[in-house]
């Protein structure tokens, strides 16, 4: 069949269809992979904090880390009811920045160097204007960005971590903690709870995941927030469920008791949350929910 030029318009004009199907065709663009922010910052009073995404991994088997004591029943009956696969787990690993306006602070520094200086760069920091790297404790996946093959990553940083915490490294000897914390040892200040790193910025005991584990409580011009670390490592397995086992926490039992204590306290409290393990940007609210404590993701309520 051969159109001429005048049919040809009007059909185009009286069928959409065959216009838009030209458009479909010539507008095919390649898939990309699946993209996400690598930083997201708000203002806390008179401060400026911004999550960095320093890495993020999937993990097999998530019963055998989040759930050892509980049936398998139990933890599939749980994941299902929160849409969670029972097969594989996302991992996030999540430094903060805090920029009093009189210092640049860092809490934690990710797995590796090109990870934390990759997430600062997008962020808009370089490693130089680090004044202060604060370790809530000395996990592989907290301790690893320290340093790599360019050395110290944070030129002009002083450390500062828990007291408790050093000493149970320095004593029981961890080739990561030899290869990092060490060498730093001299630049750095120790914690005991309840100290201030900075005005504004003060520890708070959450030991259990590792013997001198710290969370750190800010606030400015009134405005709070709790930077809870690892103190729950998945919102739903951990932070819903405080008594579940989790294979990374050294003491269980105290693992569970600094969980409901201090997110009893954040929840009490109605402040702000910064989880280091929560799905990026890692931000929310934490409520009390049945035993244990629901979180709740940021809603829009950190847009300036
Ligand atoms: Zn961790």
């Amino acid at each position: 069949m051969t159109l001429d030029r005048r049919t040809l318009m009007k059909l185009s004009l009286a069928t959409p269809f065959l216009a838009s199907a030209t458009t479909v065709a010539r507008a095919e663009a390649p898939t990309m992979g699946a993209s996400f922010a690598r930083h997201r910052r708000f203002t806390l009073g008179g401060f400026e904090v911004t999550t960095l995404l320093a890495g993020t991994t999937p993990r097999e088997n998530p019963q055998s880390i989040f759930g050892m004591n509980i049936s398998e029943e139990e933890f599939a009956r749980v994941s299902a009811e929160n849409h969670l696969s029972t097969e594989v787990s996302q991992f996030f690993f999540t430094p903060v920045v805090v920029n009093t306006g009189a210092e640049l602070i860092l809490f934690d520094t990710g797995l590796d160097q090109a990870g934390i200086t990759g997430a600062l760069a997008e962020a808009g920091y370089a490693p130089d204007q680090v004044d202060t790297v604060v370790l809530t404790h000395m996990h592989g996946d907290h301790i690893g960005g320290l340093s790599g093959d360019s050395g110290p990553t944070f030129a002009n940083a002083r450390y500062v971590t828990g007291r408790v915490e050093f000493d149970h490294w320095a004593a029981a000897g961890n080739d990561g903690f030899e290869a990092k914390v060490r060498p730093l040892a001299e630049r750095m200040t120790f914690l005991e709870p309840d100290q201030d790193v900075a005005s504004g910025i003060t520890s708070v005991a959450a030991y259990g995941h590792t013997p001198g584990h710290m969370g750190f409580h800010i606030e400015s011009d009134g405005a709070q927030l709790m930077l809870f670390a690892d103190l729950a490592n998945h919102p739903v397995w951990s932070l819903a469920h405080p008594d579940w086992e989790v294979r990374f926490d050294a003491d269980k039992a105290m693992a569970a008791e600094s969980r409901r204590r201090v997110l009893g306290m954040i929840a009490a409290d109605r402040i702000p949350a910064i989880g280091y393990h929560m799905p990026f940007p890692a931000l929310g609210f934490v409520d009390s929910h049945g035993d244990g404590f629901a979180w709740v993701p940021e809603q829009g309520q950190f847009m300036t």
